[in-house]
């Protein structure tokens, strides 16, 4: 008789090619059909096959489930993510059954290392519960990063891959990375994430480098369907980090698992970063969030007043958007210091008690960017227009970059809004023009006594031309 490899009542005997059949019951495999369906595996499905398929343990059927049996959780992985339509195609074609497969393994995984810190940890990771998609306020200055972190939630590893996101600090990254794996974690719960800052990943590699635990640490951060790190820009500052991340990326970009990262800077901005890094950093989409313009303070501020049940007067709304122009956190923090002030005073809010709880008007002088434009153009006996305008031509694009970096560096303006003063040029253009000036001004000693000195008269309010 022919073994059975599990208990219950007899299938149909092998081969039998008959219209599928519902399966409600506990049923048997015999072991040809089981040779039957790993042969159709190995036949139609060369490329997934592993070595380790020959250790693969069928564990019989039940209610239309059949359940197939693999030595640890690395294979069950393996054959989740890649085997499981060539799995259930095969059994239905072996059995005549109309079933699915599933996969499990005994295997206990060895119990986390004592000594090491980060196998301690627990696996759920700690997000936000407020940096959710739904309490992100868009507008010109992040819709590019919101939509792509959108689209990479809702298809980790194939939309943009890897996602980098940068910008100055309290503009939104941390939430922007924090609402996809919130909404990872929703839609699909069995998705293997980790969200950790930058520092925690150096401190688990030197740690496990300590330990002699290389393995354990490849392991965790190797296995994974997403992995999100917050500040990568600290990772510039360790070489031998550098060397590891670059493995992780590449095993985890080849296997097409998500990898989004944010920063203070762009990826070539990063001091001492590789450049190997940078051009797989590059690969993928490189989302600017810009400093939001007015309008897009005032609708954050609404929506944090709201989340907060706080009633505040347009006045006030547009106070506050007025006051603080570059950090969203900082907004946040002005409304709560207006709303603590109301409620010790047991008065609604008011223009006069936002003013009094925000204090004194900070003093430094604020620049105008046309006034950056004409003293600019004095110096560099160019027409304002041609500033402006869209000629290309060296001795008008060199000081209408001057003009972008001085706008950058002394006004509150946004990238795109700088652009817009010069031609409607994109935010691109502008942080381009940054950079240049900021480049050349470190080997030309004259242009950055220049720089220096239009910075001060600017700021004195004296721009005599
Ligand atoms: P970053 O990581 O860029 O320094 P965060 O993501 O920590 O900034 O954001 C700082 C604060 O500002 C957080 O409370 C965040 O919820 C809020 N914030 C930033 N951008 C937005 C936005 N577009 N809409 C709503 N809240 C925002
Ligand atoms: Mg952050």
């Amino acid at each position: 008789m022919e073994p059975v490899l599990a208990q219950g009542s007899a299938l149909p005997p092998f081969g039998r090619r008959c219209t599928l059949q519902r399966v409600t019951r506990m049923d048997v495999l015999r072991t040809s059909e089981w040779s039957d369906i790993i042969n159709h595996v190995r036949i139609h499905f060369p490329d997934l096959v592993r070595g380790w398929f020959n250790n693969l343990e069928p564990r019989g059927i039940q209610s239309g489930l059949f359940t197939i049996a693999a030595e640890n959780h690395a294979q069950v992985r393996y054959l989740i993510d890649h085997c499981r339509q060539a799995f259930t195609e095969a059994a239905q074609a072996s059995t005549g059954m109309l079933i699915a497969v599933r996969f499990e393994t005994d295997h206990v995984e060895p119990p986390p290392n004592p000594s090491l810190s980060f196998e301690q940890e627990s696996p759920e990771i700690v997000l936000n519960s407020a940096y959710v998609f739904e309490n992100f306020v868009t507008g010109p200055c992040n819709r590019l990063a919101h939509a792509a972190s959108v689209a990479v939630s809702e298809a980790p590893g194939k939309a943009y891959n890897p996602l980098f996101m940068h910008g100055d600090v309290g503009l939104g990254k941390t939430h922007l990375l924090q609402a996809v794996c919130h909404t990872v974690r929703e839609r699909e719960p069995h998705r293997r994430m980790l969200y950790i800052s930058c520092e925690t990943f150096t401190n688990h590699f030197f740690e496990a480098v300590a330990k002699g635990a290389m393995s354990q640490f490849r392991y965790r951060y190797r296995h994974l369907d997403v992995l999100a790190i917050d500040d990568i820009q600290f990772l510039g500052q360790w070489e031998r980090c550098q060397e590891e991340f670059f493995h992780t990326f590449n095993t985890l970009h080849q296997a097409q698992r998500q990898v989004i990262v944010c920063a203070d800077c762009c990826p070539s901005d990063i001091p001492g970063l590789q450049e190997r890094l940078i051009s797989r950093f590059n690969s993928g989409l490189v989302a600017l969030v810009d400093r939001p313009c007015l309008e897009t303070r005032m609708a954050i501020i609404h929506q944090k007043a709201k989340l907060r049940c706080i009633e505040v007067p347009e006045d006030v709304i547009k106070l506050i958007a007025t006051r603080i122009e570059t950090n969203i956190r900082e907004l946040e923090g002005a409304l709560i210091k207006i709303d603590a002030l109301s409620q010790t005073r047991g008065e609604a809010i008011t223009h006069a008690l936002a003013v009094e709880a925000l204090g004194p008007l900070n003093t430094r002088r604020s620049v105008a960017i046309p006034e950056i434009i004409d003293l600019v153009s004095s110096r560099y006996s160019v027409r304002v227009s041609d500033i402006q305008g869209r000629k290309r031509t060296k001795s008008i694009t060199f000081p209408r970059q001057i003009c972008m970096a001085l706008a950058r560096q002394l006004t509150h303006h946004s990238l795109e809004e700088i652009g817009g003063f010069f031609g409607g040029r994109d935010h691109s253009t502008v942080l381009y023009a940054c950079r240049l000036i900021d480049e050349a001004r470190t080997h030309d000693p004259e242009l950055d006594r220049s720089l220096q000195e239009m910075t001060g008269l600017l700021m004195q309010g004296q721009s005599p031309r």
